[in-house]
C-alpha cells in the first residue's frame, strides 16, 4: 500500500504529495486525513496522508517507508481535505499550510495519545491483556504489539476510546483536593486510637464518614467541616485523607443561575428574513445572504432562529462573530438558547481548552459552533447553516499563510452541504453589498430597530471651531456639557478613542486638511526620519508642509493621542466620575476583557473609555451618551478603504446608545464634518454611503470595480529589498495582459518591520484569467531562487489593508 504524504517542509520549491510505502503493520489503520512521520532527505518530518492508493507512479524500490502514526483516527475530513486543495490554489500557499490552519493548535503542539477500554468484555484476551488492571495504555504498547488491526476494529465499534493528552497546558488550572481513603475500617481503627486531646481531628473523621463526596478542597473542608489545615495535614499524615493535584478546566462563560432566554414575538422583517433563509434551509439550497439589519434589528435573534432550525433538521451550524465582539454577552445568548450543545472557540481560551472544544465539534457531541475566523474550519460534517456576522470585518481575513477569507470559505462550504450562508451587517462592506446589488446575493433589511427604540441623535462637531474659540481640550464644550449631565443623571457614558496601531498623516486643525496623493486619493503617510510625507500606493513623495497648502496656519502637525491621556483629562474635568479604560494594555491578561465589561455592566463605572474594541456588541441598557473624541484617526489611513471603514466604525459605536428604553445621543468629534463619511454617520443611512463611495472607487479604480492583489517584499538590507520588488514589478508587467496595471514598487506604509524592509507593488485589474497561472510562475522563481538570498514574497489576493 502506498501513501501520498503532504509533507511539513515549506521551505522545498516543490509543493506536492510525495509516496511512502506503508509498511504492514500500518495498513489497517492508515486514512487520508491522517498525519504520519515520515522520513525526507536525513530528517523526520510531519506530513498528512492525502490519498492512499494500491500503486505508485514512481520506482517502488527507491520508496521509503513511513516512520509512524500520529492520529489513530483521520483529523482532517473528507471535505476538509477538498477544502485545503481550494485554499491552496485560492491564496496560492503551501498545501501544508491550508491543511494546518484547519486544526486546533494543540494538535500542532506535542501530545500524549492513550486507548482506554470502554467496554472490557467485548475485547479478546490477548488486546485486554495489554490493560493489566489499568483502563487505559499509551498507543506505543498497542503497536508494539502488533495489535493495530484490532485496535482501529475497536475503536470502530466502540469498545476503545482514543484519548488525547495535551501536554502543553500552559495554562490549564490545577486544584489541590483532599481524597478521603476508601477503607472505612481503617478509618474506624484511626479514630479509635486517636489521642483524647485530638477533638477537631475526631470530629473531622466524624464528618468525613457520614458523608457521601469523596475529595474536597481546603476551602469545602474549612467551610463545611470546620476543619483548619493543621487538621487536615494530621489527617494526611494519617493516611486519611490524600493529597490530590486535580486539573480542571475552566467553565467557558459559564451561565449564572437567574439567567433566562429571552423569546420574543419576532418583527415583521424579521419573520420575513427568516422565512427565506429557512426556505433555502428546506430546499438545501447554497444561497448566500446579505442580512442588512441597523444596529439593534435584531439580527442575532434571526442567526439564533435559523441555527435552532438546522438543529431540528439534525444538522450543524457554524456562527462566525469578529474576535471582539465574542463577548461573553455575545456567547451567552447562545448558551441560553442551545445550553450544552454550543463550543465557544476565541483567542482567551488556552490550548488545552481550544482542543477540548474542537473534540466536542469531531466527535459530534455540539451542533453549535460560535467562535472567530478559524471556527469557519470547524469539522462538522452535515451543515445546516453558515452565519458570520459583522460581515465587513477585516479580522475575516486571515494575514498570514493561508490568506484566506472566512465569507469565501464559507461560501465554499455551503456548496458542499448545500446550504444557506448569512452574512449579517449593519453596515455591510462594498464588496459584498455590490453582489447583492447585482443578485450574487440575496438582500435581506432590516430597517427598524427590533423595539422600534429610536436610533440616537448623532452630533457631529466641528473641532476647527472649538480651537477657534480657544478650546484647546480634547473636549469640545458640547461634548463636555452632555458628560456632565449624564453623569450627573447617573447615567453611563462610551468614550471611542479611535485608534489604529498606524495611523502617522499630518493634519491641519484650522482647517482640517490632510496632505493626500493627488494620484491615488491616499493620505501621505509621515515619516519622521527624513521628515518627508510619501504615498505607499504609488511611491510619490513631498516634504512636510510647516504651513498649511490651504489655509497657510501653522497649526499643522502630526496627529495622535493615548487612551492615557484621554483619562487623565477626564479626571481633570470630572474629577468624580468613575473612568474604566479598556485597550490593549488593560485586556492583556487572561479574562480582563470580560471583567471590565462585567464591572461596566454592573454599574461599577460611568464611563467606559476605550479604543475599537468597545465598538461591537455592547448591549447595555444605561448607556445613552457616545462620544467618539477623533473621528479623523481612521478617516486618514493609507488605505482606500479608508472613508469606509469610518462609516462603518461611527455606525458602530453609535449603535451601542440608546438599545433599550433611555434615549441615546452622540457627538462625534472631527476636523472634517464636510467629509461624506462623517456627514452621512449623522443619518446613519448605508445606502447614500454606499452611492458615494461607489462613486470614489470607480473613479479612482479600487475594488469593487477592480480587483487588487497586492505583491510584497522583505528583506533585512534595503537594497536588496527594493531591488526584488523591482524584479517582481517588472517580471509581473511583462508578463500580465496588458489591460492589467502593475503599480509600483513602492515602500510599504509601515516601511520596516522586525528589522527587515519591506516593499510592494499593486496589481489592478477587472479581468485577468492568467492571474493565477503567472503568480504562481513568480512563486517558483521566488521558491527556487530568491528565497536562498533571504527575500520573503507574500501575496495576497484581495487585501484588506495594504500597509
Ligand atoms: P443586532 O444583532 O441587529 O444588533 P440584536 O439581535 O442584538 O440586534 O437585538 C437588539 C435588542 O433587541 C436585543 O436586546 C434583543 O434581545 C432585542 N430583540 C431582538 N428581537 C426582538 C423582538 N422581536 N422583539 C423584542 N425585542 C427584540
Ligand atoms: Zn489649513
Ligand atoms: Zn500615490
Amino acid at each position: 500500500m502506498i501513501a501520498e504524504v503532504i509533507v511539513d517542509v515549506s521551505t522545498f520549491s516543490v509543493d506536492r504529495p510525495f509516496d511512502y510505502i506503508v509498511p504492514e503493520q500500518f495498513v489497517s489503520i492508515v486514512e487520508r486525513g491522517s498525519r504520519v512521520h515520515v522520513p525526507f532527505g536525513n530528517r523526520k518530518v510531519q506530513g498528512f496522508i492525502t490519498n492512499v492508493k494500491e500503486q505508485s507512479d514512481f520506482d517502488e524500490s527507491k520508496l521509503k517507508e513511513i516512520h509512524s502514526i500520529i492520529d489513530v483516527e483521520p483529523v482532517i475530513t473528507e471535505e476538509l481535505l477538498q477544502l485545503s486543495k481550494w485554499l491552496t490554489n485560492k491564496t496560492l500557499c503551501f498545501e501544508i499550510d491550508a491543511l494546518q490552519v484547519m486544526l486546533p493548535a494543540a494538535l500542532r503542539a506535542s501530545y500524549k495519545k492513550n486507548i482506554k477500554l470502554i467496554e472490557y468484555q467485548a475485547v479478546d484476551d490477548q488486546f485486554l491483556s495489554l490493560f493489566g488492571k489499568k483502563e487505559s495504555v499509551p498507543y506505543d504498547v498497542v503497536e508494539k504489539a502488533g495489535l493495530l488491526k484490532l485496535m482501529k476494529k475497536y475503536l470502530t465499534n466502540g469498545s476503545v476510546e482514543l484519548e488525547t493528552i495535551i501536554k502543553q497546558q500552559a495554562r490549564a488550572k490545577t486544584i489541590v483536593k483532599y481524597k478521603v481513603s476508601p477503607d472505612q475500617d481503617y478509618i474506624q481503627t484511626q479514630l479509635a486510637g486517636l489521642k483524647k486531646q485530638a477533638v477537631k481531628q475526631k470530629e473531622l473523621i466524624e464528618w468525613l464518614l457520614v458523608q457521601e463526596q469523596t475529595s474536597y478542597t481546603l476551602q469545602e473542608l474549612s467551610a463545611l467541616a470546620g476543619a483548619t489545615s493543621s487538621t487536615v495535614k494530621a489527617l494526611i499524615e494519617k493516611n486519611i485523607l490524600e493529597k490530590e493535584k486535580k486539573e480542571v478546566y475552566r467553565e467557558i462563560n459559564s451561565l449564572e443561575h437567574n439567567e433566562i432566554d429571552h423569546r420574543f414575538q419576532l418583527t415583521k422583517e424579521q419573520e420575513f428574513a427568516l422565512s427565506k433563509v429557512n426556505s433555502a434551509q428546506d430546499n438545501a439550497e447554497h444561497t448566500t445572504f446579505l442580512l442588512h439589519g441597523i444596529t439593534g434589528s435584531g439580527k442575532t435573534e434571526i442567526y439564533l432562529n435559523t441555527i435552532e432550525k438546522a438543529i431540528s433538521k439534525g444538522k450543524q451550524a457554524i456562527m462566525l462573530v469578529p474576535e471582539i465582539s465574542l463577548t461573553p454577552q455575545m456567547t451567552r445568548r447562545f448558551k441560553l438558547r442551545f445550553g450544552e450543545e454550543v463550543a465557544v472557540m476565541h483567542s482567551g481560551l488556552s490550548i488545552g481548552e481550544k482542543y477540548d472544544e474542537w473534540r466536542k465539534i469531531w466527535r459530534g457531541e455540539v451542533k453549535v459552533v460560535v467562535g472567530a475566523r478559524s471556527a469557519i474550519f470547524a469539522p462538522f460534517r452535515d451543515l445546516g447553516v453558515i452565519i458570520l456576522d459583522e460581515e465587513h470585518e477585516s479580522t475575516y481575513k486571515q494575514e498570514d499563510n493561508p490568506r484566506y477569507h472566512a465569507r469565501d470559505v464559507a461560501i465554499w462550504r455551503s456548496e458542499f452541504h448545500n446550504c444557506p450562508v448569512i452574512l449579517g451587517s449593519a453596515t455591510p462592506s462594498l464588496e459584498s453589498y455590490a453582489r447583492s446589488s447585482k443578485g450574487v446575493y440575496t438582500l435581506l433589511t432590516l430597517r427598524m430597530r427590533a423595539k422600534e427604540q429610536p436610533l440616537p441623535t448623532v452630533n457631529v462637531i466641528d473641532m476647527r471651531v472649538e480651537l477657534k474659540n480657544g478650546n484647546r481640550s480634547m473636549f469640545s464644550v458640547d461634548l463636555a456639557d452632555a458628560l456632565r449631565e449624564k453623569l450627573e443623571k447617573k447615567e453611563q457614558i462610551v468614550l471611542f478613542l479611535n485608534k489604529r496601531g498606524f495611523s502617522s498623516f499630518v493634519l491641519c486643525r484650522d482647517c482640517g486638511t490632510v496632505v493626500e496623493c493627488d494620484q491615488c486619493d491616499i493620505s501621505l503617510t509621515y515619516h519622521r526620519f527624513n521628515e518627508q510625507l510619501k504615498c505607499h500606493y504609488c511611491g510619490h513623495e513631498e516634504p512636510v508642509p510647516t504651513i498649511c497648502p490651504e489655509c497657510s496656519s501653522e497649526h499643522i502637525r502630526f496627529f495622535g493621542t493615548g487612551t492615557q491621556k484621554v483619562e487623565e483629562e477626564i479626571t481633570k474635568l470630572f474629577p468624580y466620575a468613575r473612568v474604566i479604560r479598556m485597550d490593549v494594555d488593560t485586556t492583556r491578561t487572561k479574562g480582563s476583557h470580560e471583567r471590565i465589561l462585567k464591572q461596566f455592566g454592573d454599574g461599577e463605572a460611568d464611563i467606559l473609555l476605550g479604543t475599537q474594541m468597545i465598538a461591537k456588541g455592547l448591549d447595555f441598557p444605561n448607556i445613552t451618551l457616545v462620544g467618539v473624541l477623533n473621528a479623523d484617526t481612521t478617516l486618514h489611513l493609507a488605505d482606500f478603504r479608508a472613508s469606509e471603514k469610518t462609516f462603518q466604525l461611527m455606525t458602530q459605536v453609535s449603535g451601542r446608545a440608546g438599545r433599550h428604553d433611555k434615549e441615546g445621543e452622540v457627538y462625534i468629534q472631527t476636523y472634517t464634518p464636510e467629509h461624506y463619511a462623517i456627514e452621512l454617520s449623522k443619518s446613519q443611512m448605508y445606502e447614500p454611503f454606499y452611492h458615494k463611495e461607489m462613486q470614489v472607487r470607480k473613479q479612482y479604480e479600487y475594488p469593487p470595480f477592480y480587483y487588487l492583489t497586492l505583491v510584497q517584499v522583505t528583506h533585512e538590507n534595503v537594497m536588496i529589498a527594493s531591488e526584488y520588488a523591482k524584479l517582481a514589478t517588472d517580471w509581473l508587467r511583462g508578463n500580465l495582459s496588458s489591460t492589467t496595471m502593475v503599480v509600483g514598487p513602492t515602500a510599504c506604509a509601515i516601511s520596516k518591520i522586525q528589522n527587515r524592509y519591506r516593499y510592494q507593488c499593486l496589481i489592478k485589474y477587472k479581468k485577468e484569467p492568467i492571474l493565477i497561472e503567472k503568480l504562481q510562475q513568480l512563486i517558483k522563481i521566488y521558491r527556487s531562487d530568491w528565497m536562498k538570498k533571504g527575500i520573503i514574497l507574500s501575496i495576497d489576493l484581495d487585501p484588506s489593508a495594504i500597509l
